[in-house]
């Protein structure tokens, strides 16, 4: 089956009990049994409900793997797998990681005994350096953000698999029509869905994907056990909203085009960051890795004066001026006062975050109101 079919139909039946085609909210808690011993394969809806594991099988499909696990956000799917590691385990992750992340890495697990070092992980030859015998996992999210930096998934996997450690990969920014982990050797997926999978910002939820039994089983042991799983209305919205994922993708990846074009050209605009310009440092992974770039843009403006930008992001009207992204309405953001706040400004200008840094998150709207916003806000 091929991307759009699989994102409608993908692990899914029709209800059984009733025909339904959509699958049901099944809003309960427990489960009738026939006689002790004797169920349906539910008991309890902290372990399983069927709303929930329509939606895990039908995200496991779309990323090409046979095992999904739903939470009840994406960083409650973060702390599930780091439950997989023991005190003493190190781990190495993307050094400009999505703030929560690092966040849960550095002030809950860091106290448990867990070591996390951050870099460059196309630096190949430092990755195998930071690599030893304690050394369990290493974190991709590619693209990052808010420079949205391309991480050779296939290179990193060469070198996890050797090593014998395991590869896990935020793809919440590319979404499995841009580009399918598993298939480039990582060992499991992690999702924020509350982006572009449930892709209409009414929901916060977070998947695991693997196609190994081994890991699925603790996937499973430890959701079960820690207990962050998602509500049954929140798996039926993603359930809904991965059903349009390849068209709403298609539209986001298309005005982004236009809109980093149209910023290319704009005499306030210094740089501009998006995978699929020919210039951007990793064009040529991302050519190979992703089958398109994406509806994330961020720019800063020639100057780099803070009132500038925050000029720019009183202006707009058709964009919103929010966190998140991924859904259907364009947003606009300033990572140095909102996402990024915490991150100390020197470790911040290494990065090329500077003070007039602004991220788009581009939506479906119709791209010529998008554009004419931003022209006349920076105007
Ligand atoms: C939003 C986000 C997360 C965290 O997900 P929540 O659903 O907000 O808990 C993790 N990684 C990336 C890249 C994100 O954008």
């Amino acid at each position: 089956m091929k991307f759009g079919t699989k994102a409608i139909h993908g692990g899914l039946k029709p209800d059984p009990s009733t025909g339904a085609i959509m699958t049901p909210i099944y809003q309960t808690s427990t489960y009738v049994q026939d006689e002790v011993g004797f169920h349906k394969g539910y008991q309890y809806s902290r372990t399983k409900n069927p709303t929930r594991s329509a939606l895990e099988a039908n995200a496991a499909t779309i990323e090409n793997g046979k095992f999904g696990a739903a939470f009840g956000s994406g960083i409650a799917a973060i702390d599930c797998l780091l439950k997989m590691l023991q005190p003493g385990d190190e781990v190495i992750a993307t050094h400009d990681l999505y703030g929560g992340s690092y966040r849960i890495f550095k002030t809950i697990f860091e106290k448990y005994g867990i070591v996390f070092h951050f870099i460059d992980l196309n630096q190949t030859d430092l990755l195998k350096k930071t690599i030893n015998e304690k050394t369990k996992l290493v974190w991709v999210e590619t693209p990052t953000n808010p420079t949205l930096q391309i991480i050779n998934i296939r290179e990193v996997a060469s070198i996890t698999q050797v090593a014998g450690i395991l590869l896990a990969v935020d793809n919440t920014f590319a979404t499995p029509y841009l580009q399918t982990p598993l298939d480039l050797g990582a060992d499991i997926v992690m999702h924020s869905a509350t982006k572009y999978l449930g892709g209409h910002s009414d929901t916060v939820l977070g998947l695991l994907i693997t196609n190994d039994p081994a890991i699925a089983e603790e996937i499973y042991r430890i959701q079960n056990s820690s207990g962050a799983i998602c509500g049954p209305m929140d798996a039926f919205l993603v359930l809904r909203g991965i059903k349009t994922l390849h068209v709403r993708m298609k539209q986001h990846c298309e005005n982004a085009k236009e809109i980093a074009c149209f910023l290319e050209n704009h005499p306030k605009v210094d740089k501009v960051y998006w995978p699929g310009l020919k210039h951007h440092p990793n064009h040529h992974i991302a050519k190979d890795q992703m089958l398109d770039f994406g509806g994330m843009i961020s720019f800063s403006l020639v100057g780099d004066h803070l009132g500038d930008a925050l000029k720019v992001l009183k202006k707009v009207s058709v964009f919103s001026l929010a966190e998140s992204l991924g859904g259907v309405e364009s947003l606009i953001g300033h990572p140095v006062s909102m996402t990024h706040a915490a991150i100390p400004k020197q470790e911040r200008m290494k990065a090329g975050i500077v003070d007039s840094l602004i991220r788009l998150s581009i939506g479906i709207e119709d791209k010529d109101d998008l554009i004419a916003d931003l022209k006349n806000a920076l105007d």
